[in-house]
């Protein structure tokens, strides 16, 4: 822990924020928490409290708001103020539809004990019926009105339960779409990103259109996922940079101007990956790190929207809408 104590150069100019359409400013790095389980609490307020966090980012669907909500709590009563804080969270896919998007929203403050989310993002682009199966039975993924559930999102905006907007896991296609039917742009796109799935095209059209990519998984996630940690070339510019491999994942995106939100429920590891600003990562190594070949992605989305035999999604790539 004894890092944790050394505030990361707040102040600094890089430490800032990036500027979303809004106006508004998303914090360079947050604390991501799916998987924290019980941990929640305690990783958010040492988060918060120790390592100099102001992001959190969270879940309806990953069942620890009430433990995120008691976090926040704690570093409310050790003084940090509401308003320095951005807290994210999503709507999710059983929540799709217009007629529910304010009572989920209503739920998740309810269980953060907030009264305004600093960002709601659409988790993903596909509507499942409560209770649905992992994989999904037939009839279980349905219809998502994309145009239905903007509006309420915008209206929760204009109602001040939200401040920015947003998506997560969406392809150019869908992203094209909502664009022409959108009065208020999304501010923010959340995307699986790291060097190991850089998913260029997203960033370059999100970035055209202004809007902030924040990248989820950026340490290749966890379990099932990808061990980036151990990567040659992530550790070889790490010893060189004398750095940790998290801090050089964790910087190779905030270099890319994507916001990044590392999980950990490690105090130790939870100051160290806020411990990136002041230094870069030289152009040669930035490249070498964005020129590893297997490109794949780690939360691809199968397990929970694909039915190989009834569809109406029979494979990653239909979820994908066929674009990698
Ligand atoms: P990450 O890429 O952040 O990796 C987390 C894993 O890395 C954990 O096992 C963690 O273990 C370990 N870890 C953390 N820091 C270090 C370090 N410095 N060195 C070595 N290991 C480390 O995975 P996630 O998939 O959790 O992604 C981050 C966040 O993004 C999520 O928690 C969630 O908030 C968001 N997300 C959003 C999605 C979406 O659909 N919008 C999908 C997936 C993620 P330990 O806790 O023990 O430190």
């Amino acid at each position: 822990m004894a890092q944790t104590h050394q505030l990361p150069a707040q102040g600094q100019a890089d430490h800032q924020g990036f500027k979303l359409l809004s106006g508004r400013t998303i914090p360079r790095v947050g604390l991501g928490t799916w998987k924290s389980g019980s941990k929640a609490s305690d990783a958010v307020s040492t988060a918060i409290i120790e390592a100099g966090y102001r992001h959190v980012d969270t879940a309806s669907q990953y069942g620890i708001e009430k433990e995120v909500g008691q976090g926040l709590r704690a570093a409310m009563k050790a003084g940090i103020e509401r308003k320095d804080l951005f807290i994210t969270s999503k709507l999710w896919c059983t929540d799709l539809s217009a007629d529910r998007v304010r009572v989920a929203l209503k739920n998740t403050l309810q269980d953060l004990q907030l009264d305004y989310l600093d960002l709601y993002l659409i988790h993903w682009p596909f509507r499942l019926k409560g209770g649905a199966h992992k994989p999904p039975e037939a009839g279980e993924v349905l219809d998502f009105d994309m145009e239905g559930v903007w509006r309420e999102m915008e209206q929760l905006v204009k109602d001040g339960l939200v401040r920015d907007i947003g998506v997560c896991n969406f392809t150019l296609k869908k992203l094209d779409k909502l664009l022409q039917i959108a009065q208020t742009k999304p501010s923010v796109c959340q995307m699986e990103m790291h060097p190991g799935w850089r998913n260029d095209k997203m960033l370059e059209a999100c970035k055209k259109n202004g809007i902030q990519v924040t990248a989820y998984s950026p340490l290749g996630s966890q379990d099932h996922g990808r061990d980036l940690i151990h990567d040659l070339t992530v550790t070889k510019v790490a010893n060189k940079l004398n750095k940790t491999q998290g801090q050089i994942l964790v910087k190779w995106a905030l270099q890319r101007g994507t916001s990044v939100i590392p999980k950990s429920t490690n105090a130790e590891r939870i100051g160290e990956n806020m411990q990136v600003f002041g230094f870069e990562i030289p152009e040669e190594d930035f490249r070498a790190l964005s020129s590893i070949r297997d490109q794949r992605r780690v939360v691809d989305g199968e397990d929970l929207f694909v039915n190989k035999s009834h569809g109406p999604y029979r494979s990653t790539a239909d979820l994908w809408d066929n674009e990698d």
